[in-house]
Formats: structure tokens, C-alpha cells, sequence
């Protein structure tokens, strides 16, 4: 399906980049063309227009829904809201979905929706009467349902939007029993998981810790390993930006620089993220604060002297202009897209390691996927196990103590004795997921000695996994 370039993407065709990352990675594998040709294609594209009253006018509001691949039901991805959504960005998200959700196993298809607006600038009230139109849209050609398609937050959308597209649906299909699997990324409140909220940027966090476990891939970049003491900048301090930083903090990591709208900051000597995130709240920006050097311009704080960038925005922010400036070692993209094929080949030629998309954002898909687990079973993770658990703990404790005659203090005993509650499993659920695809990727390419980077072995792993699923659906013999 050809989507010609909009201005928006003058140097970047964003569907057209994902598609050859595809096919560089597809030269490594043996599927027949045609077998790929149906893994590469947009399975089905909903372009809408709905007309929503604002004040006394009536405006059309540009909207969609890509479900990028039928091969797993149901297909998964964000809603996003934004001035620069169009078909073109909504397909290509929509199949970066598809290869997200292969490499850390996570029985979706890929898709991706989308309208254009600015949430910043429009009303709640308006917000929430396009959110609703929206839904009604989706449930009137079965683009929406806990077996069909099941959006969740991206960018400019969160677990309000989310309650809104619940309560739609909800009222459009009463009694449905499994209708709460319809929309993840909800208030816990509605059913939502806990954890779900940052589970993107602590994703991001999982994966660098194992990243920077390996000490000769740290040595090829000049780097120690581990996360403490690496200094980190950050473009975005939304959802994933500003989970990720926060979080990365706890590892010994120093927060150099944040970049966001209206400029960017920095402090050598590091940011507190929370405090920086108050400050922009109360103030409408992240600008004069305390200690930090503002920047001359918003992109300047990427190119601050760090050993990780990570860009959390949007895509199409590393460019050919700016990758020639960027010190970072390690880009890990946390936002979908961020960096142009053109940018890579300079960053890659200056021998950075890009820790690609596909995999380093795709925690938010890997805890969504427990919450639909959640909705579909109808219970709490932990509430069946938990005080199991702990009494088996401490049988065992006590039986310790009374063999070696040692007592723990209550502390210890505390620590060993806890059973998991819903975040302890999410969480643990989502480290082991990270850890598990990085190997698989890291292996292939560390296996295949003609993969370039990073981003074309996790492409290879992801095609390899939908190929496999294709022959023994028995589509391709
Ligand atoms: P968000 O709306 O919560 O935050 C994005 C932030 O980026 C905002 O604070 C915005 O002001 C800032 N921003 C926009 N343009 C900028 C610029 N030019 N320079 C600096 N900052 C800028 O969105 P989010 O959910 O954090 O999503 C960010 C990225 O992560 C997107 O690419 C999205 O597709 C991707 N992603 C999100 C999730 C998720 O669970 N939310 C999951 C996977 C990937």
C-alpha cells in the first residue's frame, strides 16, 4: 500500500524506513518472498472522519485504526493524539507492533491508532466527546474487542482516555464478560494493572541494566559495565521519558540532561527527575531550574557529553543534522522511530550502539498483555498465591532457625517471608521478559556475522518467529 510522504516526513518516510529495516533483516532468513510480502503488509487500514461539535461549529476530527497484522488475534497497539498523526505514521506504528510484540512474545498482532489532534490545546470536554466518538467508531466496524483489537495509551493519550474508550464500549456491549479486555492501559480502579503506567520506561530500565551486563560489548564502546554512575540524557518527559529516567536513577545512573518542547537543561553534575518533572508542572516549563544550564535550543540537550541518550517523543528527532553532534554511546529508543535511517548509518558508522524500538519500548506491550490476562481470568495476579506462599516461607524460616539455632530480625524475616502482590509479579514478569528478548536478539547477532546492528537482528528474530507462526497456521506449505 503506498502512502506517499507528507511534509511532515520531508526526510522521513516513517512507513517506508520500517519497511526496509524489514527487508534488510529478511536477507538473513529463507522464507519465500511471498511469505514475507504477507508479513510486511498492512492487513487492514480504517480511515475515518466524524464530525464533533465544538462550542457552536462543527469540526471534522481525522482519524484511524491500522490493525497492521491478522496472524495473532487479538491485535494490539496504542491510541495516539497528536497535530502530526496520519495514515503514514499510524501504519508504520502499527507494524512496528507487529515485530514488538514477536520479540518478547506476546501472542498480538500489531496495531496502531491514531487522531488528529492536540490534546495539550483542546478542552477535557471535548477530549472526552471526540475519545467517545472515536470508540463508537471502532465498535461499529468491529475494529474493538477483547478478542479483536485492543487498544492502549500512546502518546498524548493515558489511563484517562483509556477509562473514557472502556466506559463507550461497556455501554455499546453490556453483559459482555470479558468486555474489560477491550482497552488496557486503565485506572486500576477500572480493572487496569498495576504497574502498567510506567511499565515502558522501568522496561527501558531492564533492558540497559542487561545491556550494559556485558562486559565486552561495554569494552567495544569505551564503557564499564552496569548502569551506576552512567550518565544519561533524555528527550521527552512524558509517560516513557519520565518513568525512565526516574527509574534509571535507582540503578546509580545520573540524570545529565532533559530535553522537552520548550527547551532543554543541563547539569553535569545530575537532575533530580521528580523534582525537575514538579518543577515543569508548577511552572508550565522545564526551564530556570535550579542548578541546571538551560540550552539554547530544545534538541541541544541530546547532544550534551553522556553515555545514554535516550530520545522518548517521538519520532524522527535524530537526523542526519544532529546524529553527527550526539556523544552518546548507547541510543536506546525509547520513543517509536527516533532515529532516520540516515542518522544510523553516521551514528553507526561512529561505531554507537542503537538499541532499536522494537525492543526497548516494548514493555508497555508486555505488562498490557498481563492486564488482559488479568481482565480475561477475572482475578488479581497474586490474590490466589500470595499468603500461600508466605506461610510456606515461613515454615521454612522456622525451620532454619530452630536447626542452627540463629534467629533473623524481623526485617529479614519480612523479606523473606513476602509473597508476590500484583506489582512484585508484574514487575518481575516484565524484567524477565526484557532480559529473555535481548539474548535472542543479542544472539543472532552476535551468530550472524553480516547483521549490521542491533535494530536488523531484532527485525530477523521478530520475522522469524511471524514465519514460523505462518507455516504451521498452514498458510504457507
Ligand atoms: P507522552 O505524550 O506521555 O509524552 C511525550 C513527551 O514528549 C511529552 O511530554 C511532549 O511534550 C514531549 N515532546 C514532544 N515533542 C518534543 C520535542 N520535539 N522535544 C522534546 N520533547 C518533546 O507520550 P509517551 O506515551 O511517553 O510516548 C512517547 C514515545 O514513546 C512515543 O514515540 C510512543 O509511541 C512511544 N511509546 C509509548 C508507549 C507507552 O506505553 N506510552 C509504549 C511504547 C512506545
Amino acid at each position: 500500500m503506498a502512502v506517499k510522504k507528507t511534509d511532515k516526513h520531508e526526510e522521513f518516510d516513517f512507513f517506508q524506513a520500517v519497511e526496509d529495516n524489514f527487508e534488510k533483516a529478511a536477507r538473513h532468513l529463507s522464507f519465500p518472498k511471498g511469505l514475507l510480502n504477507q508479513i510486511k503488509a498492512c492487513n487492514s487500514v480504517y480511515q475515518m472522519r466524524f464530525p464533533v461539535k465544538i462550542g457552536n461549529e462543527y469540526q471534522v476530527i481525522e482519524a484511524y485504526r491500522v490493525q497492521h497484522s491478522h496472524h495473532r488475534m487479538p491485535t494490539k497497539g496504542g491510541i495516539r493524539y497528536s497535530l502530526a498523526v496520519d495514515q503514514n505514521e499510524v501504519m508504520a506504528l502499527a507494524a512496528l507492533m507487529t515485530y514488538k510484540c514477536a520479540i518478547v512474545d506476546v501472542p498480538f498482532g500489531g496495531a496502531k491508532g491514531g487522531i488528529k489532534i492536540s490534546p495539550r490545546n483542546t478542552p477535557e470536554a471535548v477530549l472526552e466527546n471526540i475519545t467517545r466518538r472515536y470508540t463508537s467508531e471502532l465498535i461499529k466496524k468491529n475494529f474493538i474487542g477483547p478478542g479483536i483489537d485492543v487498544p492502549a495509551p500512546d502518546y498524548g493519550t493515558g489511563e484517562r482516555e483509556m477509562a473514557w474508550i472502556l466506559d463507550t464500549y461497556m455501554t455499546f456491549k453490556p453483559g459482555e464478560i470479558d468486555g474489560y479486555g477491550c482497552i488496557t492501559g486503565k485506572p486500576v480502579s477500572q480493572n487496569g494493572i498495576r504497574g502498567r503506567t510506567e511499565a515502558t520506561g522501568r522496561g527501558v530500565v531492564y533492558a540497559l541494566n542487561e545491556i550494559c551486563s556485558y562486559a565486552d560489548d561495554m569494552k567495544k564502546l569505551g564503557l564499564t559495565t552496569g548502569l551506576k554512575g552512567k550518565k544519561i540524557a533524555v528527550q521527552g518527559l512524558g509517560n516513557v521519558g519520565f518513568h525512565a529516567a526516574n527509574i534509571i536513577q535507582e540503578y546509580g545512573a545520573i540524570v545529565v540532561a532533559i530535553c522537552e518542547q520548550e527547551g532543554s537543561i543541563h547539569n553535569p553534575k545530575g537532575l533530580d527527575v521528580q523534582a525537575v518533572f514538579n518543577h515543569r508542572k508548577a511552572t508550565g516549563s522545564l526551564k530556570d531550574f535550579p542548578g541546571a544550564k538551560n540550552l539554547k535550543t530544545n534538541l541541544a540537550g541530546m547532544e550534551v557529553d553522556c553515555d545514554i541518550l535516550i530520545p522518548a517523543a517521538l519520532e524522527n528527532q535524530i537526523t542526519a543534522t544532529n546524529a553527527p553532534n550526539i556523544k552518546a554511546k548507547i541510543i536506546a529508543e525509547a520513543a517509536n522511530g527516533p532515529t532516520t535511517p540516515e542518522a544510523e548509518k553516521i551514528l553507526i558508522k561512529k561505531g554507537v550502539m542503537i538499541v532499536p524500538d522494537i525492543y526497548i519500548n516494548a514493555g508497555g506491550v508486555t505488562v498490557s498483555y498481563f492486564e488482559w490476562l488479568k481482565n480475561l481470568s477475572h482475578v488479581r495476579f497474586g490474590r490466589m498465591n500470595k499468603r500461600f506462599e508466605e506461610k510456606n516461607q515461613e515454615a521454612l524460616v522456622n525451620l532454619i532457625e530452630e536447626m542452627t539455632g540463629k534467629k533473623l530480625s524481623d526485617k529479614e524475616k519480612g523479606r523473606v517471608i513476602h509473597g508476590g502482590d500484583e506489582i512484585d509479579i508484574v514487575n518481575s514478569g516484565l524484567e524477565q521478559t526484557m532480559i529473555e528478548a535481548y539474548k535472542e536478539i543479542r544472539k543472532f547477532w552476535k551468530d550472524t556475522k553480516k547483521c549490521e546492528s542491533l535494530r536488523e537482528a531484532a527485525f530477523a528474530v521478530a520475522i522469524n518467529k511471524i514465519g514460523n507462526s505462518y507455516y504451521s497456521m498452514g498458510v504457507f506449505p
